[in-house]
């Protein structure tokens, strides 16, 4: 388990984020998007802040925190840019703290200090052209060669993946999988198209190519045979701080929305003072504040049980459909100017959008709420006779 601080410590933790992202990510928020360019010097000042690796212990070149700490950094993050915070994620949560948490002593004191740095940027490699939702089909595949693996396949829709030195790459080795620690200048890797996305702009997601590239035996990531596990635990932990994101997206949604109606006058009166208006209110601060709990508890459950899928994926189902709730009832506020591009509302909406799909669909997310219920309740102890 991470080491946890005292409340002192997290409240002063979430002021030096604020103070950060409002001085140095919130004057650039539109230009990242407008522009899709992602901003590297903030990334490595963020390195230097210790933001990139804030649950990586001091010895490996991080700050020696946990999940509640990079919880703030994500949340405070979203609020601002949320392409920023998604590209932040990918790379402090699923690629560095992944590797960390299951890499070798090889891996630790190698990749671990540079990506806590931001010397690196780093990815992780799920997803491939024909299995998305269903990724334990994947057809990239490892074979052992003398004292080497040889990894050969593609993956598809990788944040960070025009810019990564390192790839947590997951492969087939026979009937299962393994973790891999691939570089970006190994030899037969090789990177594809950067997508022009419809929101997260500015958060480079991309291609890699893996050409019958070899690595050496130190680099796999965990045990041989073991990456269904590495990819279960990391993916409840990528879901519970993901949901941050859309937490500070709702927060700076729902805040936007507030001034507006206080601001703006129609027939005489203040938008707040229509009822039809002040119902929307009402549901935004709900969906928001309960997209709060919720997510405070999972990342209580995450450091006690990071297998509980069910905690993650009912966290950021409520979490993204909220967000997306309060972005799209933001622009029904604003009315036509909310349409206009650029208007900062409509850019959350876009970015909002991709909370159902990153991490898991709404839909798989469904389906993991629904298998661990059965699984783990009896129903004949709840409905009495
Ligand atoms: C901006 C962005 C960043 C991303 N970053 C990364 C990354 O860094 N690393 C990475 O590995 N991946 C990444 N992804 C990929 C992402 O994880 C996948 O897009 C996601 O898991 C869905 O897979 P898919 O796109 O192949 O959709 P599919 O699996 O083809 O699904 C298409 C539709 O069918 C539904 N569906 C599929 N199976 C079922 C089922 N069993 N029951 C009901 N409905 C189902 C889905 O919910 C969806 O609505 C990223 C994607 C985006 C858009």
């Amino acid at each position: 388990m991470q080491k946890t601080a005292s409340p002192e410590v997290y409240e002063l933790f979430r002021s030096t984020a604020r103070e950060f992202v409002l001085k140095e990510v919130m004057p650039l928020a539109s230009r990242i998007d407008k522009e899709d360019e992602f901003p590297v010097d903030i990334f490595k000042k963020m390195g230097k802040l210790g933001f990139l690796g804030v649950t990586i212990p001091e010895e490996y070149g991080g700050s020696g925190m946990d999940y509640k700490a990079q919880a703030i950094i994500e949340e405070e993050l979203g609020y601002a840019s949320a392409s920023l915070a998604l590209s932040y994620g990918a790379h402090s949560n699923l690629c560095l703290d992944n590797l960390y948490r299951n890499g070798s002593e090889y891996i630790r004191e190698n990749y671990v200090p540079k990506l806590a740095s931001g010397e690196w940027i780093g990815s992780l490699c799920l997803t491939e052209p024909g299995s998305g939702s269903d990724a334990l089909a994947m057809k990239t595949s490892a074979t052992t060669v003398g004292d080497k693996f040889v990894i050969t396949g593609s993956k598809t829709l990788i944040t960070n993946a025009p810019y990564s030195d390192i790839f947590l790459t997951y492969a087939k080795t026979g009937e299962n999988h393994t973790a891999f620690a691939v570089l970006g200048n190994d030899s037969g890797v090789s990177r594809g198209v950067k997508f022009d996305k419809m929101g997260m702009r500015g958060s480079p997601t991309g291609e890699v190519f893996f050409d019958s590239v070899e690595i050496p035996k130190n680099r796999i990531v965990g045990e041989y045979g073991k990456g269904k596990d590495i990819i279960l635990s990391g993916l409840n932990s990528e879901r519970v701080i993901l949901s941050f994101i859309f937490i500070g997206l709702a927060r700076r949604a729902l805040e936007l929305s507030l001034k507006y109606a206080t601001e703006r006058k129609q027939s005489g009166k203040f938008l707040y003072q229509f009822e039809m208006i002040q119902e929307k209110l009402a549901y935004m601060y709900t969906k928001y504040e309960t997209s709060k709990l919720l997510a405070n508890k999972a990342l209580t459950d995450l450091e006690t049980d990071p297998m509980n899928s069910l905690s993650a994926a009912a966290t950021i189902m409520h979490v993204a459909e909220s967000a997306e709730y309060i972005a799209r009832e933001a622009i029904q506020i604003y009315g036509g100017i909310g349409y206009v591009r650029n208007s900062e509302v409509e850019r959350l909406l876009r970015d909002a959008i991709l909370g159902q799909i990153g991490a898991g669909t709404t839909e798989i997310r469904k389906h993991l709420i629904s298998s661990a219920l059965v699984k783990n309740y009896k129903l004949d102890n709840r409905i009495p006779e």
